[in-house]
């Protein structure tokens, strides 16, 4: 089966004054890379720490960035080949929700005048229907009744309904992929899980093939088919979420899996945990050999003088480390800390 989104050999880098290079130039890679597919109807989570390159890479799949290097294809064919008309279609088909929905909304639009501009762009509905549609949107989101918020402006809501007036903008294309960078990264604990709620509902209800790009592993077990993990530009682990997370075939998973809270306090503090150590290297001088070596509690001598190949793991997922075959005498993972101590 074809992927509905594909990404081979992704590379996106920064020139050092600033701006995106183009293919060929030089700079920076943010992205150095990264080969993703996503199915229809199929949630990808993107997980890594700040400064791995996931929003970079989110940016370049729905257009906002050139690739430096590497094809992006939707639907089997190659974005940038795309005519004027495809392309439409295309930017029409993969939508964004951004990260923070204070800045991603026009503080002078009313929410008709925020929903109605895309629905008259992609020609929806006609224009006779604005209005009707972009209340049936707001309904849609949880806004309800939608005619009572199509007059309100920006500073006129909380930031949980910003972001659900920004799911209804994504959503109002009629979209196949949504890519979700970080979208309750910056709500309030509280409303958190409401917008995630919305999120699977969406998902199921349209169909929609989602990107979900968080650091919270919470999240991915719960929202998630697939994950991905992302260091330093480079997908490490890849796989279905229940193989990831029953058995990390790299340290840094494994390393994320172990770091992530445990709402039980006296549980937390029962268990030996081993933080991960220092930041993630610049991109502008990564490391060689495997780049997450210098923070890694398995390194040996071949991992600072060969980067490892991703290679195929049992349970369908590729690992990127020397030793993903050794993971059974390494790998804690969450579910099996929990079993141990309880
Ligand atoms: Fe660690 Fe070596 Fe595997 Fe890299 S290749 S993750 S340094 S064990």
């Amino acid at each position: 089966m074809t992927p509905l989104l594909q990404v081979e050999g992704l590379e996106v880098g920064y020139e050092t004054g600033g701006g995106v290079f183009r293919r060929g130039g030089a700079g920076v890679r943010a992205v150095a890379g990264v080969d993703l597919a996503l199915n229809a109807g199929e949630v990808l989570a993107l997980v890594g720490e700040s400064g791995c390159g996931k929003t970079t890479v989110a940016r370049a799949l729905v257009g906002l960035l050139r690739p430096s290097a590497g094809r992006i294809r939707f639907a089997g064919r190659d974005v940038e080949a795309l005519g004027r008309d495809d392309r439409l279609a295309w930017r029409r088909a993969v939508q964004m929700v951004f990260q923070d929905p204070f800045d991603s909304l026009n503080p002078r639009k009313t929410a008709l005048a925020t929903l109605a501009q895309p629905l008259r762009i992609h020609r929806i509905v006609p224009r006779a229907e604005l209005r009707r549609e972009a209340a049936r949107l707001l309904d849609r989101v949880g806004l309800s009744p939608g005619a009572a918020y199509l007059n309100r402006y920006p500073h006129q809501f909380s930031g949980g309904q910003r972001q659900r007036i920004c799911i209804a903008r994504a959503i109002a294309v009629r979209p196949q992929v949504i890519v979700a960078d970080e979208p309750v990264s910056a709500l309030d604990v509280s409303i958190r899980a409401q917008i995630l709620t919305l999120f699977q509902e969406l998902s199921r209800d349209l169909g929609l093939a989602t990107i979900f790009i968080t650091h919270d592993l919470t999240v991915v077990r719960s929202l998630s088919d697939r994950v991905a993990v992302m260091y330093l530009g480079r997908i490490v682990e890849e796989g279905p979420t229940d193989a990831v997370f029953a058995l990390p075939r790299h340290p840094y998973t494994a390393a994320l899996l172990a770091a992530s809270p445990i709402p039980d306090p006296v549980l937390a503090r029962r268990l030996l945990r081993r933080p991960l150590g220092g930041d993630v290297p610049s991109p502008a001088d990564p490391p060689g050999g495997c780049a997450f070596h210098p923070r890694c509690a398995h390194a040996a001598a071949i991992c600072g003088t060969q980067r490892p190949v991703p290679q195929p793991q049992p349970g369908g997922g590729m690992s990127a480390c020397h030793f993903a075959a050794d993971a059974p005498q390494w790998a804690r993972p969450h579910d099996r800390i929990l079993e141990e101590v309880s």
